[in-house]
């Protein structure tokens, strides 16, 4: 996203398109337009050298009507309390498009997290526990990881917690390694659930998935498992990408090989990979082709107004946040694009993070079959309620999705009486 845009600008203007088909009166649509509340706070961190350096947090609840906020923290250079406020928004229409009893948050460290050692990262961590500890809880608002903060930073965060409150408490954060109470399932739950949609879609349209030429734009946690996956679904994955480039093979590629490859790579990249039949494709490139099944899985802002003409997939599956302009979103649906949008098609992470802290409350684990039957379940039913809602207001799966979660999210702060 640029940063002349303010993510959270658009986020309030999403809300607001979808308060007026829904009719929601003022008092509740201007109340579903801010956080609920916000914490602002200094973290003083001691360096290796022996000098101190003040970093800046945020944790944002956007809104608990549902459950407990839920949401990851970034450790970014560019944080800005815009961006975690728009960060939390859609993760309250995230957890409510799925149906999870959860509501939406968010948190932030303006930070470099590369610039730090190791032991630097572990007291900004802690450090950032120490100020949210009262604030956050397992029936308030579960943290996780996001952008630059990994397993091992949420079992610090963990480790501080506990200590604080002096009793054992494994549901405050999810996203945990799985010896440290994390989840069976969770590494692929995103990709797996995004492709329970696909297959979902391609149901309604009346296409066959086997055999159908798939690209796949990033190849990272996300998009590598979605190429894994989707070939052992028997799809025909025909491109893949990363930062370094693109790989073509209308044949279909060849992705065990490919993941072999980026898994040897020191930077996890596809770069340096050679098959026969396949050649080298741009980013730019990869998104126009004609394919059955297109997947940015990557970067945001990737299908604009500009190239949106001439995106030939029939199933845009958004693994990625925010990869479709709002221009774009329109021209795609006029020409008969079905796009499965970033919240409902990535949500397959937040909710195995629910099971998680599921399984923590009870003290007891799932098998992984039982993760996954359980994640196909809700993202069927999710892509079926917007599947339907777009068909009642003639609409494109965006809106149909935030009709489905804001209507959701109005209805219990309704019945609690907040706001009528
Ligand atoms: P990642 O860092 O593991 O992978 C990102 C991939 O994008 C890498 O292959 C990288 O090389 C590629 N990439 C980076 N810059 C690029 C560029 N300029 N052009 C093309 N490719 C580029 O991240 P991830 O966890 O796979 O996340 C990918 C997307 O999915 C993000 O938008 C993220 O917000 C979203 N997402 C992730 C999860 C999750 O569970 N990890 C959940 C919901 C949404």
């Amino acid at each position: 996203m640029s940063s002349k845009v303010n993510p959270f600008e658009i986020a309030q203007h999403q809300l607001d398109d979808a308060a007026k088909i829904l009719g929601l009166s003022p008092a509740m649509h201007a109340f579903l337009r801010e956080p609920m509340r916000e914490l602002h706070f200094t973290i003083p961190v001691q360096m290796d050298d022996g000098s101190y350096q003040t970093f800046q947090g945020f944790r944002v609840q956007y809104n608990d009507a549902r459950g407990p906020a839920k949401g990851g923290i970034r450790f970014h250079p560019d944080e800005t309390i815009d961006t975690v406020r728009a960060l939390s928004a859609w993760m309250t229409w995230k957890t409510a498009v799925v149906d999870i009893p959860l509501g939406g948050g968010k948190g932030g460290v303006v930070c470099d997290p590369h610039s730090l050692s190791q032991t630097e990262l572990e007291r900004l961590s802690r450090g950032y526990m120490r100020r949210v500890a009262y604030f956050i809880g397992a029936e308030k608002d579960v943290p996780a990881p996001d952008v630059y903060t990994t397993p091992q930073i949420m079992t610090w965060m963990l480790d501080e917690y506990e200590t604080i409150m002096g009793r054992h408490v494994p549901g405050v954060i999810t996203g945990k390694p799985v010896p440290m109470f994390g989840s069976l399932g969770r590494g692929d739950a995103t990709a797996r659930g995004g492709l329970y949609t696909v297959r979902e879609a391609a149901k309604v349209l009346g296409c066959d998935l086997m055999g159908a030429p798939v690209a796949v734009q990033g190849f990272g946690n996300v998009g590598g498992w979605a190429a894994r996956l989707g070939y052992d679904m028997g799809m025909k994955i025909v491109a893949v990408s990363d930062v370094s480039g693109g790989l073509h093979n209308p044949n279909g590629l060849n992705i065990p090989a490919i993941s072999a490859h980026a898994e040897r790579h020191p930077k996890k990249l596809i770069e340096g990979y050679r098959e026969d039949g396949a050649t080298a494709i741009t980013n730019n490139e990869l998104l126009e082709l004609p394919v059955l099944v297109l997947v940015p899985a990557a970067l945001e802002n990737v299908i604009t107004a500009e190239n949106a003409d001439r995106i030939k997939g029939k199933i845009i599956a958004e693994l990625a946040n925010g990869p479709t302009t709002p221009e774009a979103d329109e021209i795609l649906f006029k020409k008969g694009a079905y796009v499965i949008p970033d919240f409902l098609c990535n949500a397959g992470g937040v909710t195995v993070s629910y099971f998680e802290q599921v399984q923590n409350a009870y003290n007891f684990y799932w098998p992984l079959e039982e993760v996954q039957a359980r994640l196909e379940e809700k993202m069927t039913t999710a892509f079926r309620a917007v599947h339907e809602m777009a068909d009642l207001h003639k609409t494109h799966n965006r809106l149909a999705a935030y009709l489905v979660s804001v209507k959701r999210v109005a209805d219990a702060v309704a019945t609690r009486g907040w706001v009528k």
